[in-house]
C-alpha cells in the first residue's frame, strides 16, 4: 500500500485549497465558511514520481468533551491512520489554543510532522511564519495553496519525509 499523508489543521486554514493544489485538480471541497466539517475523503496523488494518500480531514470543531479534548482526538486519528501528518495553520492568524494542544499531541508521536503556514500570498507574511517555530514542530513551510506560492518546495519535503 502506498503511504498516507493525512492534512490536518482548524476549520478554515486552507486545507482543502492546499489538496487541490497538490492534486492539481478540484476534487476537495473549499469552503468559504468556516467551520462546515465533513468526513476524511481520501485522493490519489503523485509527486515527482512517488505516489501516495493524501487524505483532507474536517471535524476539527470542539465538541461536548471541551475542545482539547477534541483536537487532541483528531490529532490522534490522524496519526493512527497516517504515515506523515501534514498541519496546516494559517499564517494571518497564527497558532492558536488550538494548534499548540495539536502540536503537543503530535510531538509526542514518531511519527514526522510536515508544518504549513499557509495563505502566505506574499513575502509580508514571512515574518509570521517564523513564529510558528514556537510550536516544536520543526521548520513551518510558508505556502500560498490559492496562489500556489512554495507548494513544490511543501511537496518537496513531503515526499522525502515518506
Ligand atoms: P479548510 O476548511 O481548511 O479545508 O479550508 P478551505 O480550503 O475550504 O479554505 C478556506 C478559505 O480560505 C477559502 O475561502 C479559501 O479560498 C481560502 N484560502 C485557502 N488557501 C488560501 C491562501 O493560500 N491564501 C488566501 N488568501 N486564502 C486562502
Ligand atoms: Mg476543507
Amino acid at each position: 500500500p502506498q503511504p498516507v499523508v493525512a492534512v490536518v489543521g482548524r476549520p478554515n486554514v486552507g486545507k482543502s485549497t492546499l489538496v487541490n493544489r497538490i492534486l492539481g485538480r478540484r476534487e476537495a471541497v473549499v469552503q468559504d465558511t468556516p467551520g462546515v466539517t465533513r468526513d476524511r475523503i481520501a485522493y490519489d496523488a503523485t509527486w515527482r514520481g512517488r505516489r501516495f494518500t493524501l487524505v483532507d480531514t474536517g471535524g476539527w470543531e470542539p465538541n461536548a468533551s471541551g475542545l482539547q479534548g477534541s483536537v487532541a482526538a483528531q490529532a490522534e486519528l490522524a496519526m493512527s491512520a497516517a504515515d506523515v501528518v501534514l498541519l496546516v495553520v494559517d499564517a494571518t492568524v497564527g497558532a492558536t489554543a488550538t494548534e499548540e494542544a495539536v502540536a503537543k499531541v503530535l510531538r509526542r508521536s514518531k511519527r514526522p510532522v510536515l508544518l504549513a503556514a499557509n495563505k502566505v500570498d506574499d513575502e509580508r507574511l514571512l515574518a509570521e511564519t517564523a513564529s510558528l517555530w514556537s510550536l516544536g514542530l520543526g521548520e513551518p513551510r510558508p505556502v500560498s495553496a490559492l496562489h500556489g506560492r512554495s507548494s513544490g518546495d511543501l511537496l518537496d519535503a513531503m515526499v522525502d519525509a515518506l
